[in-house]
């Protein structure tokens, strides 16, 4: 028999006929090795088209970056965030969402999650708003809702509130590329909408991310911060302080072959979504996670599913025993070592247990990430909570999709979570 491969839980995926490598070798073939040039230009053009469909009000503009760290950091300072200001943030996120704040020398709010989607309740962002101005007297400088796991967060709803205070909103929609909500793209309902393209992103440039803008005036001035911010002279002349976030032309051509197979991507996470619900429906205490209805357009960039507390998992004894040697995560670069395995806010056993039994049988899984406001590098940081992040983070798994994964891999992924089920 031949031997399995490892499920990832979303890999790169190159187009068929290697546009990626052509639009590359374009760049080396004409020396523009360099962060800005033909392949920048056109993957903005190509992502400009991919954004505005569905849009009424206005084009929206993008500029490529570096990342989409950069890209959440150079929207907040364009918002005019600084020392000591404040910015909202959803908390049940991936870390680059709230970074960038502290870059700024601001601090994070953390608002909770609604139970529908996962994302920023706009209930307790209003509550937010509110107490902050009566606590600080000044209201927050920005909002930052996110697309956890492409999952739309409520548009309607958040924009009308941050509209009523005048906050503009960051959209962080790294996750969330090509969904929508009432038929309009992810990340141009804010002032800024953020795009991720790193290796494991619904499309990637290896790394590398976009910001959405409002105009070509805004665009202008994402790009002069990008460049190390200078003025018009034979010499290098600076009245602010700029940074080098600007997208290599190389990077930029593997995305625009990526954008010929962008929706193509898109379909089969759906896919792959759609083959889960129908392979997990009789499986008891396994619940996945869903759109709650047909405004929200979630591109499902990956699969998450909760577990009831009361399942038992082969191997749910020896959870949490040993302290992890390899970063789960899919972690490049360098994790610091740890001493004790537990945490005092970790999944629930039976999800470590998952993880491990899939692993075994070679398929990747991993936690949701885990909230914001309970990461002790934020412990000093307001939060408004109901409960929500916490309760998912307890329960809740992903499990792989995308391109790499066909349907023999879904039912095989079904197949193992029921055989690790103790019944
Ligand atoms: C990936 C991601 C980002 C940042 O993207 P990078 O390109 O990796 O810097 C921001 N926010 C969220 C929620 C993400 O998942």
């Amino acid at each position: 028999m031949q031997e399995r491969k490892t499920i990832y839980l979303c890999l790169a995926h190159m187009s068929e006929e290697g546009l990626e490598q052509k639009y590359v070798k374009e760049a080396f073939d004409t020396n523009w090795v360099v962060p800005l040039g033909p392949n920048v230009n056109g993957f903005e053009e190509d992502l400009k088209q991919f954004v505005n469909d569905g849009v009424a009000d206005g084009q929206r503009e993008v500029v490529a970056l570096s990342a989409g760290t950069a890209a959440v950091h150079l929207a907040l300072k364009a918002c005019g965030v600084g020392q000591g200001d404040e910015v909202i943030v959803q908390s049940f996120t991936f870390c680059a969402s709230s970074h960038p704040i502290t870059y700024l020398g601001a601090t994070p709010v953390f608002v909770d999650s609604e139970p529908e989607t996962w994302n920023m309740d706009p209930v307790l962002l209003e509550k937010a708003i509110v107490d902050r101005k009566e606590k600080t007297g000044k209201y927050p400088k920005a909002i930052v809702p996110v697309a956890l796991y492409g999952m739309p967060y409520d548009c309607e709803r958040i924009m009308a509130i941050a509209d009523k205070y005048g906050i503009p909103v960051v959209e962080d929609a790294a996750e969330g590329f090509g969904s929508r909500f009432k038929g309009q793209i992810l990340g141009t309902f804010g002032r800024f909408g953020v795009l991720s393209f790193n290796g494991n992103k619904m499309i990637t440039t290896s790394g590398g991310g976009a910001l959405i803008c409002r105009d070509a005036g805004e665009k202008n001035n994402i790009m002069w911060y990008a460049t190390q911010a200078r003025d018009a002279y034979p010499y290098y002349q600076h009245t602010a302080i700029g940074y080098n976030y600007r997208m290599s032309n190389v990077c930029a051509g593997i995305g625009r072959g990526q954008m010929t197979v962008a929706n193509a991507h898109i379909a089969h996470h759906k896919h792959v979504q759609a083959l889960y619900k129908d392979l997990l429906k009789d499986v008891a205490g396994v619940t996945l996670h869903e759109a709650p209805n047909v405004d929200y357009d979630s591109n499902y960039w990956l699969c998450t599913l909760t577990l009831d507390p009361n399942l038992k998992i082969k191997g749910q004894e020896f959870a949490y025993k040993e302290v992890i040697k390899t970063a789960v995560g899919g972690a490049a670069g360098v994790i610091h070592a740890v001493d004790c395995p537990t945490t005092d806010c970790q999944p629930n056993e039976n999800v470590e247990a998952l993880r491990v039994f899939m692993l075994s049988k070679k398929v990747e899984a991993r936690p949701v990430w885990k909230p914001m406001h309970k990461q002790p590098v934020y412990q000093d940081a307001p939060s408004y909570l109901n409960g929500v992040s916490e309760a998912v983070f307890k329960v809740g798994m992903c499990v792989p999709a995308g391109p790499y994964v066909t349907d023999d891999d879904v039912r095989y992924i079904v197949d193992c979570i029921k055989e690790a089920i103790v019944r």
